[in-house]
Formats: C-alpha cells, structure tokens, sequence
C-alpha cells in the first residue's frame, strides 16, 4: 500500500514541572543548575520513617492549568504509589496520581491551516520526578536534587492526526503554561517533557492499530521529527507484511531515528496502591470558582480581543500575543499613544531583528515602550524620517539612551528648512541640465532621480516630502516661464 493510504493516530503525554520555589513532599529548593545532591532532605532521598507533605501550591497550579484546559476538577483525588526499582528512585517507588487524577475531560483549541481542531484531554495529574543518572566511564552517579520535584502530567485523547498537528499543539500548551506562570516550558532543560503513543491505520478503518510509545523528545522540532519517522517506519513494517511490536522507542536527535527501548512484554507492573502517607485531596466547588477568578486572559481570548480593540490583523494579534511579555509591551506602548498597528510592525519588524540577531527571547528586550513612543512621535512630527528612525531604534536598543539624545548627538535632525532645501535643488539641477531638460519634455519618472541626488546631496536628512514638493514646484514652476 502507499503512504497515502495510511493515517496516524497520535496521543501525547506531557510532563510539566511546575514553577513552585519547593518540593512536592519537602521543603527543599527546585532551582535549576545546582551542584549534584546540594537540594536534598531525608524526605526526597527516601530516608526511612519520614512523612511526606502536599505543597498547596503544586496543587493550585494544577487546578489552574486544569481550568486553562476546559478539564473538570475533581472534587475528591487521591496520590498513589507507583513501585519500581531504579537507581534514581530512592524510595523504591513514586508518589504519583492514578485512579482519582486532580483534573479529568478537557481540550484545547489548536489553529492548523487556519482551521480549528479540538484536542481532546484525558487527565492532568501530579506527581513528583525521580532524580538524574549521570553515568561517567566506569561509575554511574546519582543526582537527587530532581527527585521529588512536582509535576503535572498531561495526557491527550488520541485525537492527533500528524506531526505538525502535535507540533502545534505543543506549541499552544507551552503558551497556555507560560501565561498562567505555572511552568517556564523549557523544554532544553527539561521542564517541558513529551511522550508520544502513535499507531498507523488503513484510512477508512475505525480500529486503532498497535501503537509504540516515543520518549525522550525535548524540542518542538523533534515532536515533529520523531512523528515522522516512527510512522514512516511503521507504514514500511506494515508494507512489508509485518507486525507492529508494541513497544517503548527512544528518540535520538542524533542518528534521527527512534531505537526501541523495551517491549511490553518486559514491561512493569506497577502495583499501585492507595499512598498511607497522604490524605486524599478535597477540592470545593467555591475553591475552583475562586481559582477561576484569578486566571489571566489567555492566548486565544486576548487574540481575539486585540484584533477588535485594535484592529489588527489576525497575522499580527497571534504575533504579539505569542508571549505574555510581548502582549503586555504592545498594550503598554498603545497605552502611551503609539497606533496599534505601528507598534505592531516595529515589534514585528526591527525589534524582532535586533533580538533573533543575538539570539534572545522577548524578555530580554531593553527597549521599552515609552522609548518607542518617543521615536514614533519624533516621525510624526516631521523631526526624523522612517528610514532614520530605524537607525535611532537600533541605537536605543544597544545604548537604552533616549530617542530624543542619539537625535540631537547624531545630528540626525530631518532638516525642513525650505531656503536650505531649494538651495540644494539648484545645486543638483544645475549640475544636470540635460536630465532636466528630458523631465520637461515629458521623462517625469526622472523625478526620484533628482529626489535621489538631492537626498544624497543632503546626507539623508531632508525631509523627502518636501525634497518632492520643491522639486516639482521648481522644474515645472522654470519650464513654464521659458
Ligand atoms: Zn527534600
């Protein structure tokens, strides 16, 4: 059978680690970066006779995203424990969700080919990470710092029907994550974690085929990547007469191929039981209806509200909504008295240039509104030119000195005086008689030629509309007293 012929069904498992300042069960510190086993207790290291307890705020941030995401939220759930043995698990098991997760039965919304497709949400669950293996020639060290940092995992319907559409849907939880504050969604440190399950079926046929689960996929790119391959290499299976093995697969980003990690059959039983430690999680209807109070505008509503208040194209709403920080610099600087739309194409235009040029995020942007509101006045009052301004911009983002001074020191002051301009009209038309004389006999797209000459003649500084002005006056005004 062709490519073609096929169609992917997709589920992703999030993991998200939440932005508290402290454990799930302890107090100790989530800072990332730190020197190996420096942020531990005897809770996260599984000493014996120690008594975890719930952080209010892995919770809080839970419930929010669970909101975010359209889920229910359980009014009742309950941690459970989840054994295995591995080096990195002190205790021997973890502390996770199962039967009763904290938000169940959501979506989210995803633009794809400018349609909408909803991806449905099973669950959104908590539990903590394990530590870190660091394996060094002979020896193998463990870094518990990890361990017992809290989690939030979110699990799709497997309502995914490609690599793109799961790429895009990474995308806008990332997003969603980032405006609630509830998770930096970096996904090179591993903030951010995505598991794939994803089988191949004939198109037509409403059976799910025998799925592999994808891990170790830390970039958007290799969400898509990883797709890709893995079901290239099941339709090929397939081809062949084969069967698919369920199996898990680890992504390499370097070979560009998945290469299976264990089949099911090995796999383990968890034997999960109800955790003794922990008293079941009793939410209230009030508590959820308060939380919902406090959530911020999210993506898609702001999109929607710029594109109406401000009228601006959708192209340029999702833009400068994409981050909270672009969002909220936009608005500040529309605040001051810039045009939407102008603040929209510096953000998108120079701003965006400067900042890809050396490789940072929005947040790191050291103009601020204010500063281009000064330069967008500067234009408007006929000081600069546009083609200045873009000058003056790159000099306040790499100075942060005021518009007005890098003006006045530059000596970029368009010039308007008229005595001044005409002068160099003459100038220019005298040094070119037969140019104007073939504009006089009708050659009028000669025009930006002398314009030109006289910009140059100039330096730059001359205001072009009136450089325009005084041009045509002068050679039409001397051609009609021949
Ligand atoms: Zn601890």
């Amino acid at each position: 059978m062709a490519k073609g012929q096929y169609e992917a069904i997709i589920g992703l498992e999030i993991h998200a680690q939440l932005l508290t300042e402290s454990k799930i069960f302890c107090g100790c510190s989530t800072t990332f970066g730190a020197e190996p086993n420096t942020q531990v207790c005897p809770v996260c290291i599984g000493m014996p006779g120690v008594l975890p307890v719930l952080n209010n705020k892995a919770v809080l941030y839970t419930i929010k995203t669970g909101l975010a995401l359209n889920c229910r939220i359980s009014p009742y759930s309950r941690f459970a424990r989840k054994n295995y043995f591995y080096p990195d698990l002190p205790k021997g098991y973890q502390i996770s969700q199962y039967e009763l997760p904290l938000c169940e039965d959501g979506y989210l919304d995803i633009e794809i080919d400018g349609d909408i497709k909803r991806i449905g949400i099973i669950r959104i669950h908590l539990e903590e990470d394990a530590g870190k293996n660091i394996h060094d020639g002979e020896h193998s060290l463990v870094d518990l710092n990890r361990a017992g940092v809290p989690l939030m995992e979110i699990v799709t319907r497997p309502d995914i029907r490609s690599p793109k559409e799961a790429a895009q849907f990474m995308k806008r939880l990332r997003q969603i994550l980032r405006y609630l504050g509830v998770c930096d969604g970096n996904m090179e440190q591993g903030s951010l974690r995505c598991d794939a399950n994803v089988s191949v079926r004939p198109v037509g046929s409403t059976e799910f085929g025998v799925k592999t689960e994808i891990k170790n996929i830390n970039s958007f790119r290799f969400v898509e990547k990883a797709l890709e391959y893995e079901i290239e290499r099941q339709i090929k299976v397939l081809d062949r007469g084969e069967r698919i093995i369920q199996e898990t697969r680890l992504w390499d980003s370097k070979t560009e191929t998945t290469q299976s990690m264990r089949s099911k059959e090995e796999a383990h039983d968890y034997r999960y039981f109800p955790e003794p430690d922990l008293v079941p999680v009793e939410i209230s209807k009030e508590t959820v209806e308060g939380i919902k109070r406090t959530l911020p505008e999210l993506p898609q509503q702001k999109v929607e509200r710029f594109m109406k208040q401000y009228g601006l194209p959708a192209y340029d709403a999702m833009f400068v909504t994409e981050e909270l920080s672009i969002a909220e610099w936009f608005e500040r600087a529309v605040n001051l008295g810039g045009a939407p739309k102008t603040i929209a194409n510096w953000i998108m235009g120079e701003l965006s240039r400067l900042l890809n040029e050396e490789n940072k995020g929005f947040e790191e942007n050291p103009v601020t509104p204010e500063a281009l509101v000064r330069l967008l006045k500067l234009i408007d009052e006929g000081t600069i030119s546009q083609k200045i301004a873009k000058t003056v911009f790159e000099e306040v983002y790499k100075t942060g000195r005021s518009p007005e001074e890098i003006v006045r020191e530059k000596g970029l002051i368009q010039i308007t005086d008229e005595s001044f301009i005409e002068r160099s009209i003459e100038e220019v038309l005298n040094k070119a008689p037969k140019e104007v004389e073939r504009y006089r006999a009708g050659e009028e797209k000669l025009l930006g030629f002398f314009v030109g000459q006289v910009m140059k003649l100039t330096k730059g500084k001359a205001s072009p509309g009136l450089v325009n002005e005084l041009l045509k006056k002068k050679l039409i005004g001397e051609g009609e007293k021949r």
